[in-house]
């Protein structure tokens, strides 16, 4: 169970008050709360807005295997909140509160939330990423009444029913073993007929007994009534559709970066992610980004930490703390 004990900022007041603080850090997974890490041990007054739950994607993750320091592996949600204790004691101010808009266009740069108006010196961009939707009739109608995008979140549900992922990642994979411990079955839907996930998860999936894929096949339907009852599915060679019989539906086809608030103020490639350099800086001097939302490639724990305490150590050579 989480424990997060953190400032809940309470909702919007007519005139909004304006904190300041030498460094903000957008975001609270492992990138941004590793540059608090970083940044609080350099004693730079820093505050992390870290949306509604900090902790990022490890804190809706079963089990992280591959965390350097952890042999047997560690709970997502316990890796999170570590991240969390370790800035906080190097006294990095962590605060839920979602961001509404920034201006990045003047020094001090202003980030704006539903209670306050913050003023940074430095800002490091670690909103990372989003479970991309398939877009098909019934995904949102039936979102959270058995679709779901958290096997983490919901696999308890689904003790001794029968679920169905959809994608051909680690996500997939890893979630879908891991609804193995709850459901009689698990279908995994998968576009091709090669997974994309690494070897080591394809192992472990293709040796489990209540794991069935579904191949070069893609989800064309959710069905229920007042919860999901089924889903339709295309064979794309055959082009032939059945329906699955299925109470749960859990959605892992990629990520979008988090960037809304940032278009027209930083530079965004075709993808929408940040562009930065290797030094982690963004078009606009000041500005750094790290983590998923700058990541379409690697998107591993241990990266956004790296990328973290890059952009930590960058700003604080730009607030001065380092000469040149
Ligand atoms: P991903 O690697 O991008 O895989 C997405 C999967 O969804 C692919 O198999 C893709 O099919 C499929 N897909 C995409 N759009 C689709 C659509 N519209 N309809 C049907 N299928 C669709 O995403 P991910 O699995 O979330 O992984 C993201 C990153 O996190 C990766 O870098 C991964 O290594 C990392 N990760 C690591 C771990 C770990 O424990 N190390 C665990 C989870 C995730 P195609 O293959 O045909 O493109």
């Amino acid at each position: 169970m989480l424990d997060f004990k953190l400032t809940q900022e309470k909702p919007a007041s007519d005139e909004l008050a304006t904190e300041t603080y030498e460094l903000i850090i957008l975001g609270g997974g492992p990138a941004g709360l590793t540059a608090a890490i970083y940044a609080g041990r350099s004693r730079i007054e820093t505050l992390l807005l870290g949306g509604s739950l900090p902790g990022g994607q490890p804190a809706n993750t079963d089990a992280v295997e591959n965390f350097p320091g952890f042999p047997e592996g560690i709970d997502g949600p316990e890796l999170a909140q570590r991240f969390l204790a370790q800035a906080e004691r190097f006294g990095a101010k962590v605060t839920l509160d979602n961001v509404t808009a920034v201006d990045f266009s003047a020094q001090p740069f202003t980030i704006h939330t539903y209670s306050k108006a913050y003023q940074g010196r430095a800002v490091i961009v670690a909103t990372g990423a989003t479970p991309r939707r398939l877009g098909v009739p019934g995904e949102d109608t039936f979102y959270g009444r058995g679709v779901s995008a958290c096997a983490t979140c919901d696999g308890f549900f689904y003790r001794d029913k029968e679920t169905v992922v959809v994608g051909g990642g680690d996500s997939a994979l890893v979630e879908g073993m891991f609804l193995t411990k709850f459901a009689n079955k698990v279908t995994i839907i998968h576009r091709r007929d090669e997974l994309r996930a690494t070897q080591i998860y394809q192992e472990q999936a293709f040796a489990n007994p209540k794991i069935e894929f579904v191949w070069d096949s893609v989800l064309e339907e959710v069905l229920g009534e007042q919860t999901v009852t089924g889903v339709r599915v295309k064979n794309v060679k055959t082009g032939e559709s059945t329906i699955i019989d299925t109470a749960g539906v859990f959605i892992y086809i990629g990520m979008e970066p988090q960037t809304a608030l940032y278009e027209g103020q930083l530079a965004l490639n075709e993808q929408r992610y940040v562009i930065s350099d290797r030094r982690q800086r963004t078009n606009v001097p000041g500005i750094f980004v790290a983590g998923d939302v700058q990541d379409p490639r690697y998107r591993q724990v241990v990266v956004a930490a790296g990328t973290g305490a890059i952009a930590a150590m960058e700003a604080e050579r730009y607030l001065g703390a380092y000469p040149g």
